[in-house]
């Protein structure tokens, strides 16, 4: 369970968001010196998210800790399915996720965080200003403004981090994804099913299902922009329900957003002595919407630069150590108009299923 505590005035290093991305930074970056960590909202919190680990996430936690089993819901492991809803196809793939509560994963990565790390919650960061000599941080504390100083800082506060806007790094165009909690009145068949529909319009971008113990998942994305998202996600409710009646009431809907990454220009590992990690520096899958273990392996990229660094150099060290990631989400991209195009849609129920399983591995 989360310890909150009071921010101190000086730190080592200040991590604003604790999300995957933000929790890995400040365990590496604490090998250097103390670390705080900021976050908006109460913990443990909650992210609107499918919860599914892939490989490259779970080969990463690999490394850090072993996963506790309690947080693992039935189906514990699903492979990931295309459906193309309006031809009634299904293409399962190789692709094999863990079944995760997100809430409970957020929090467990809070409790890997060494000692010398204090976890603020509740307490937004306001403001921020760098200097010659260091970073100075507005962080609002039960309604009082508080700075803190310190020597590096990183911006690990998602798809619309004010972090990468003072830095005058502009913002990334965002998803705005519903996810609805549906008591499940039957089973559902035990895939991450992605689903494509073409009649629905042209904001919407796909849905997936993942069954999650007495729950059935259904997340939309749509376009950015999207008018009246609420009464989309009713229709697209109303359509899956048809086929599939295990979809019981919706118990309760989240609205969030997604990172819509378009270019290679929306990467950005930051400036001066600020580092952006996770969906605040650009890094998630333009593709698949995972994002999970681009927070977690650039975060602690991020730490380990300022870990093995002066804090003036540590950004060059950590832009060098995220290339490959970057020239990953670069080679993603150029499969998105295809992905994003109604043809493209269309004709991928016509790839016979092993080479929709391949393509979907790099996707
Ligand atoms: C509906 C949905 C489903 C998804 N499903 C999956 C999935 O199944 N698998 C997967 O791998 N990925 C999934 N993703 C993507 C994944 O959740 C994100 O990519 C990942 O959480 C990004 O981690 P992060 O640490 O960069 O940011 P976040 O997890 O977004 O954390 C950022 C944190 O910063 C805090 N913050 C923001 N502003 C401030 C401020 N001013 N001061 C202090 N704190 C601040 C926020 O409160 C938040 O807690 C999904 C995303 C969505 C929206």
């Amino acid at each position: 369970m989360t310890h909150s505590t009071a921010p101190g005035t000086e730190y080592d290093t200040v991590v604003v968001g604790a999300g995957p991305a933000g929790l890995m930074a400040a365990m590496k970056a604490a090998e250097r010196g103390t670390v705080l960590v900021v976050e908006a909202s109460s913990m443990p919190r909650d992210k609107s998210c499918g919860g599914m680990l892939n490989e490259y996430a779970q080969a990463f936690l690999a490394g850090i800790a072993p996963l506790p089993q309690s947080m693992v819901r039935p189906p514990a492991c699903i492979n990931f399915r295309y459906v193309d809803w309006d031809r009634g196809i299904r293409k399962p793939t190789s692709l094999r996720f863990l079944n995760v509560d997100r809430r409970e994963f957020d929090d467990w990565l809070v409790s890997l965080l060494p000692d010398n790390v204090d976890v603020a919650a509740s307490s937004p960061v306001k403001g921020m200003a760098q200097d010659d000599a260091g970073v100075s941080v507005t962080v609002r504390v039960d309604g009082e403004d508080r700075m803190v100083r310190c020597n590096n800082l990183v911006g690990a506060d998602g798809a619309r981090s004010a972090v990468r806007r003072t830095l005058g790094e502009g913002s990334v165009s965002t998803y705005v994804t519903l996810q609805d909690f549906c008591k499940l009145e039957g089973e559902l068949e035990p895939y991450f099913d992605c689903i494509y529909m073409r009649d629905i319009g042209d904001s919407y971008a796909y849905s997936y299902i993942v069954p999650k113990g007495e729950w059935g998942l259904v997340g939309s994305v749509y376009y950015p922009k999207t008018k009246r998202p609420h009464e989309k996600q009713d229709q697209t409710m109303q359509i899956l329900r048809t086929s599939l009646p295990q979809l019981g009431e919706t118990v309760k809907r989240e609205a969030s957003v997604a990172l819509h990454v378009r270019s290679a220009a929306d990467v950005v590992p930051g400036r001066g002595r600020v580092l952006l990690v996770g969906e605040a520096g650009g890094f998630m899958s333009p593709t698949s919407g995972e994002g999970i273990s681009y927070a977690m392996n650039s975060g602690a990229a991020a730490g380990a630069a300022i870990a093995s660094s002066a804090p003036d150099d540590a950004l060059a060290a950590y832009a060098h150590s995220v290339d490959h990631i970057a020239a990953n989400i670069r080679r993603k991209l150029r499969w998105l108009p295809f992905m994003e195009s109604a043809w493209g849609k269309y004709l991928a129920g016509f790839v016979p299923t092993p080479i929709v399983s391949k393509v979907t591995e790099g996707l």
